[in-house]
């Protein structure tokens, strides 16, 4: 009898293939950023996404934490669904490490749109917190894998543009949300200014997640992982 262990995604092994590219793996020091293997990954991830650059992380949670760290110094507040993996299992991180106040929202299966979040930003007295990050999760952990439809991305994109206020996407599983939206992983992350994904979960890699984004923000990223001892 063939038992499935349908607990989660992040029981995958390595497949025999994937043991032999790690084990044939040319390496180098990454700190100094001279592995070619961890080069080759960012590129690749840069490449798939659309996005200028990458950076190789240990973790999703990484992946969420370092976009906050990066913009805590002017981040007060983080628009994000109610159930996303943000909320129920990074320990707090948002606040705890990044001191940012998390506002959790409601929303259908777990897809924010422009008309849910637009009454947070509306003018605000000085004695209350701006929202100035909202998190997608897509697909969504807690809402059984629900997906943004492209439009609805596009929509909430375009709006945070207008509102100057940076938007991350957890796509944690993102390519099987570009399965299930039929939109590329690259017309998905066009709808955000950061996406980070992991390879340990449906991809079957033994650990590490990817965070994509500008230049800029990604050349920062690499000082804020070093911060947080991940290099
Ligand atoms: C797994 C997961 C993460 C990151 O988890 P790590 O265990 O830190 O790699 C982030 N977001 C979602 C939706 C996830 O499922």
């Amino acid at each position: 009898m063939r038992v499935y262990d349908l607990r989660t995604d992040t029981i995958t092994k390595p497949s025999d293939e994937m043991r032999k590219a790690i084990y044939n793996a040319e390496c180098g020091d990454d700190v100094y950023m001279e592995d070619p293997t961890v080069n080759k990954l960012q590129d690749m991830a840069a490449e798939i996404t659309g996005k200028e650059k990458a950076i190789f992380l240990s973790s999703g949670t990484m992946g969420n934490l370092i976009p906050l760290l990066i913009l805590s110094s002017k981040t007060r507040q983080i628009l994000l669904e109610e159930e996303s993996h943000i909320i129920h299992y990074e320990l707090g991180g948002v606040a705890a490490l990044a001191g940012v106040l998390p506002l959790p929202v409601k929303a259908k299966r777990g897809i924010l749109t422009k008309s849910i979040i637009e009454d947070y930003f509306s003018p605000q007295p000085y004695y209350m917190s701006n929202v100035n990050i909202v998190e997608v999760e897509n697909s969504h952990n807690r809402h059984g894998g629900s997906v943004y439809p492209i439009e609805v991305l596009k929509e909430l994109y375009s709006f945070t543009k207008s509102k100057n206020v940076h938007m991350h996407m957890d796509g944690a599983r993102v390519f099987n949300a570009s399965i299930a939206s039929k939109a590329s992983v690259k017309e998905i992350a066009s709808n955000t200014d950061s996406i980070t994904f992991c390879l340990s979960k449906g991809l079957g890699a033994p650990m590490g997640a990817m965070l994509c984004g500008k230049k800029e923000f990604i050349d920062e990223a690499f000082k804020i992982r070093k911060l947080i001892g991940g290099g």
